[in-house]
């Protein structure tokens, strides 16, 4: 007999939430905070969706998705969760790159990366300011037909090494392509140029930790191991959802999870218009990822020269497909220093991410998808030895996760890393004109996914769920712009 996950639980709510990604987490506290009866509903027994992490025996805590976002958490933080947790977001200081182009050390920042290219790079200076004011002066509401490699060829024509400074660590942090709109690449490359890369000091446990005990004191009901199975509509409006064999009643439903199973899984399609469906079918899914997760023994280091951040890649040239590639060639590591958690045991760990396709990796038989882990894990250990001599003899803790154990844990379609592609956008924010009371708000493309984005987005749409549930003569809640994303 399964433990009773919803004992207590209430028959109506305002708003129920589904999924505690940091865009269902965000959403929820700011609802809860305006006054609403809000439930939040996890399927996993932790809170974070891709924002987590997990503890293996010798101490160790490995983060998930732990690497980099832009300055504008701090403010996000502060404003729509609380100042210990802005007050805790702290500046990355050494981004590598290393590659058979260039192998550079940066703040990653305007000033840093204007020096970069002007004297290593020998670009005019005129020409960096331009492109830097074009990519910033891009906005949601601009050009959407100009694609990322129309804009690099227009600054940088025949330069593909200025293309890898500048495009890789975004293909990391959001899976973007050159193919994908300009606006998207300028919006998000801007974001972490205005003042580099920050982290969580505390690491991701701590973090959940303190968002819980906020969703608390707001009064959201947060509950984990809940499984919606069902989004309920009468007559054109949400009424409740069901899980666990109980019905749940609510005037509005926020969903986290990912776009495709919110509208072809959790709801009936009877109940949205054959166009709606039919753009909502082709809304594409966004790559996944491999991650390996290394932890140091007791007393051992790296060297804090090694960097925090450290693009590396053994391709001669930099191709989108080769990211992709089960023949891994790039490899983005993050290293921890005991900083990364002053509260704890002092360890150093290491997490190796890279851009990985499902399909290479579902269908294997059970035998072919262990050989392939341990081969992920090898070539890694390899490709680190280069950064972190004698890497074998120092780790204590190796293990490795798949695009199959991301769709494990998150139910992301396809382990999807960043929801989906950018046509997203649309489909979820033209849900409520389909079921009133339904309203989505999680990873879709570019701009609404990573850490900043999937919060920014659950503001934006916890906003509009207030004004759903009880409409204002004036706005009660402010919502961020997009392009302080
Ligand atoms: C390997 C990797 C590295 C990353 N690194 C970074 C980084 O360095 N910086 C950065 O900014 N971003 C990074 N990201 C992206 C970032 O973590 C995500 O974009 C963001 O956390 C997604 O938040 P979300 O609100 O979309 O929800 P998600 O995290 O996608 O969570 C959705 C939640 O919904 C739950 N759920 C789904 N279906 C149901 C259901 N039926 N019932 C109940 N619950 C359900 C899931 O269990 C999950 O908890 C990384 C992602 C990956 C995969």
């Amino acid at each position: 007999m399964p433990r009773d996950f919803l004992k207590g639980v209430r028959d109506q709510y305002d708003v129920v939430v589904i999924g505690s990604g940091l865009g269902g987490l965000t959403a929820a506290n700011l609802l809860g905070r305006a006054g609403h009866r809000v439930l939040l509903l996890e399927q996993h027994y932790k809170l974070g969706g891709l924002a987590t992490w997990f503890r293996r025996p010798g101490g160790h805590i490995f983060d998930i998705s732990l690497h980099g976002f832009p300055v504008g958490m701090i403010k996000s933080c502060r404003r729509y969760w609380n100042r210990q947790i802005a007050d805790q977001i702290v500046p990355l200081e050494r981004i590598r790159f290393d590659n058979p182009m260039f192998s550079l050390t940066t703040t990653y920042d305007r000033v840093d990366f204007t020096r970069l290219l002007v004297e290593r790079f020998g670009v005019a200076p005129e020409t960096v300011q331009e492109f830097f004011d074009t990519a910033r002066g891009m906005n949601f509401y601009g050009d959407q037909q100009q694609t990322v490699g129309q804009l690099f060829e227009r600054f940088f024509p025949g330069r593909q090494d200025i293309v890898r400074l500048l495009m890789e660590p975004i293909v990391y942090a959001n899976g973007s392509t050159l193919e994908d709109p300009a606006l998207t690449y300028g919006i998000v490359f801007s974001n972490f140029m205005s003042r580099g890369v920050y982290i969580f000091q505390g690491g991701t446990d701590q973090l959940m930790q303190l968002m819980h005990e906020e969703l608390r004191r707001n009064g959201v009901d947060v509950r984990i191991r809940c499984d919606v199975e069902q989004i309920l509509v009468d007559n054109g409006r949400v009424s409740g959802v069901r899980l666990w064999g109980q019905t749940i009643g609510t005037r509005a439903v926020v969903s986290n999870a990912n776009l495709r199973s919110t509208i072809f899984h959790l709801l009936d399609t009877r109940h949205f218009d054959p166009e709606f469906l039919e753009q909502a079918g082709e809304v594409r899914l966004n790559t996944s990822s491999t991650q390996v997760y290394l932890a140091l023994k007791p007393g051992e280091q790296i060297d804090e020269a090694t960097g925090d951040l450290l693009f590396s890649s053994t391709a001669e040239a930099f191709r989108t497909d080769l990211l992709l590639s089960p023949q891994i060639t790039s490899r983005t590591f993050s290293f921890y220093y005991p900083r990364t958690r002053p509260q704890a045991r002092p360890r150093h760990a290491i997490v190796s991410s890279t851009n990985a396709r499902y399909e290479d990796w579902k269908g294997l038989s059970p035998e072919a998808y262990r050989a392939a882990k341990r081969a992920l894990i090898e070539d890694t250990l390899d490709a680190l030895e280069k950064y972190v001599p004698r890497c074998r003899e120092k780790i204590e803790w190796v293990e490795a996760a798949t695009p199959i154990t991301f769709e494990h844990y998150t139910k992301h379609l396809g382990g999807a890393s960043f929801g989906t592609k950018f046509e997203g956008l649309a489909v979820s924010r033209a849900l409520p004109t389909q079921v009133q009371g339904l309203y989505h708000a999680g990873s879709v493309g570019i701009i609404m996914s990573g850490w900043l984005g999937a919060i920014n987005y659950g503001v934006i749409v916890a906003n509009d769920v207030d004004s759903w549930l009880m409409p204002p003569a004036t706005p009660r809640m402010t919502s961020p712009l997009v392009s302080e994303n």
